[in-house]
């Protein structure tokens, strides 16, 4: 399998799937894609089923990675997955187990791994995975990201403890939640470096984009980036829709799911699986009050927000203005043709900050094709779904996976759902709390973690602070 940037023309030959991993994102700007997408047939699934009950979700994640990569040694990659999705590590040993509400809903629960939230799910392999690939090439990287909650803490407990790999992650100061804080904070690892940077969540993104600006910075520190936006983290994404079919048809009827969307990456992966021949009835995109998802869905006009349109919610990880995966789907719709996906994504939203294809054949056949329909939540419709789910089942969702449930049972998708469940509600207690007049009741792995002494160093809102650090601290620099 090889790949190729959303905004390639030249037809020419694409990249192996070790060397894009490094990358992350197409020097043409663009984001990688596989040439096409492996099929998978009914007998393969059938194998699948068996084989999941059997052997465990590593077992199924290495059948699924195969088709993706062929640079990897298969004795080497079933043990990237079998390390990654060690049972151990997750707080049910399913790893991603469903569990059916009254009203017929079903759950996938996606966040049982050591930060509680479902990018876990795809952190947890990329670390091994930079890890492998590191040692194979004998070289180092340094990870410079940005947070404001979920993809930190994930990020870090997958790249813990690996040697090759430093990691500095930037947070805006005192906004995320004190459970996200006490996540990150409490790791106590010498490669790894919290920085609380006197600003917003937008200003550590931006000290993050002018660092990369240095190309001789950049290169003498090796400095990478795990954002969604790399094309691994996407591919474990497909696995766990792969795992939630498996384990609720046990014949060949299709599902829908209910995905609470951002950046798109998660549903993404759902178009992927479902490109790839899962029975997939519709993907049902969910956002919240930043909803410039939705609006493409509904009226084909994509429209990215400023700052000051972008909402701050009570389903935090999906406050986006514009959507860093959605590039890849709008690929597909205009037939992979990388010149059009320049204009749209490096001149339209540049010059125009939107872009139409409300005309184009594929968008208005979408439904029948891709199978998207799409909803939003305000902040009552995800308390009262809270309520309603712990009132009829005794379960305590978070108010991420209740965008999900509320579009979910608002759109009267027919056959059977599946909603997404993206957070353990223990690190958005206060909304819990507001929503049900309770405490959360915390796992007993993340009991007394405010409590630890904590690994943070707060710095001015610039990047001649943060560039400083990465110079000074161990382990940086490379000679050649
Ligand atoms: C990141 C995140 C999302 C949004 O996922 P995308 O892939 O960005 O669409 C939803 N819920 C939670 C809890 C998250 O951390």
């Amino acid at each position: 399998m090889r790949y190729v940037s959303t905004r390639d023309s030249s037809g020419g030959p694409g990249r192996p799937f070790c060397d894009i991993l490094l990358e992350g994102l197409a020097p043409d700007g663009g984001l990688y894609l596989p040439e096409h997408y492996p099929q998978v047939d009914g007998d393969t699934l059938a194998r699948w089923r068996s084989l999941v009950r059997a052997d465990g979700y590593a077992a199924l994640a290495f059948e699924v990675l195969s088709l993706f990569i062929d640079d990897i040694p298969a004795g080497d990659l079933r043990g990237i997955c079998e390390r990654a999705y060690a049972p151990h590590k997750f707080l049910d040993p399913a790893v991603a187990p469903v569990s059916q509400l009254s009203d017929g809903l079903w759950l996938l629960h996606l966040s049982n791994g050591p930060s509680a939230a479902f990018k876990d799910m795809a952190m947890q392999l990329l670390g091994e995975l930079f890890e492998y690939e590191l040692e194979r090439r004998d070289t180092t990287i340094t990870i410079l990201g940005a947070t404001s909650g979920d993809t930190g803490s994930a990020a870090e407990y997958a790249l813990m403890g690996k040697p090759r790999v430093r990691v500095f992650m930037l947070s805006p100061q005192g906004r995320m939640t004190p459970f996200q804080q006490a996540q990150m904070f409490s790791i106590d690892d010498p490669s790894i470096t919290n920085i609380a940077v006197d600003g917003v969540f937008d200003d550590c993104q931006d000290i993050v984009k002018e660092i990369n600006a240095d190309a001789g910075f950049k290169a003498r520190h090796r400095i990478g980036a795990v954002n969604s936006i790399n094309w691994a983290r996407l591919m474990a994404q497909v696995v766990y829709y792969f795992a939630a079919w498996l384990q609720i048809a046990d014949d060949d009827r299709p599902l829908s799911f209910a995905v609470p969307s951002g950046n798109f990456g998660n549903i993404a992966a759902g178009h992927v699986a479902k490109s790839m021949g899962l029975p997939i009835h519709r993907l049902i995109l969910a956002t919240n009050e930043n909803n410039v998802l939705d609006e493409f869905f509904t009226t084909g006009v994509y429209r990215i927000r400023g700052s000051a349109e972008t909402h701050e919610t009570s389903s935090p990880s999906m406050d986006i203005s514009k959507a860093s995966n959605f590039e890849r789907y709008v690929a597909d719709l205009v037939g992979r043709d990388g010149a059009r996906v320049a204009d749209l994504f490096g001149r339209q939203l540049r010059e125009e900050g939107r872009f139409d294809l409300s005309e184009l054949r594929a968008f208005r056949d979408q439904l029948e094709t891709h199978g998207f329909v799409t909803g939003s939540s305000t902040h009552a419709d995800r308390l009262g779904q809270i309520r309603r789910t712990y009132s009829e089942d005794g379960v305590i969702i978070d108010p991420h996976t209740a965008d999900a449930v509320q579009v979910a049972r608002s759109m009267q998708v027919c056959g059977t759902v599946v909603a997404l469940e993206t957070a353990l509600p223990v690190k958005f207690s206060g909304t819990i709390t507001e929503a049900l007049g309770i405490e959360v009741p915390r796992p007993a792995v993340f009991d007394g973690i405010e409590d630890l002494p904590r690994h943070v160093v707060e710095v001015a809102c610039s990047a001649t602070a943060v560039r400083e650090m990465i110079e000074t601290a161990p382990g940086g620099a490379v000679s050649e």
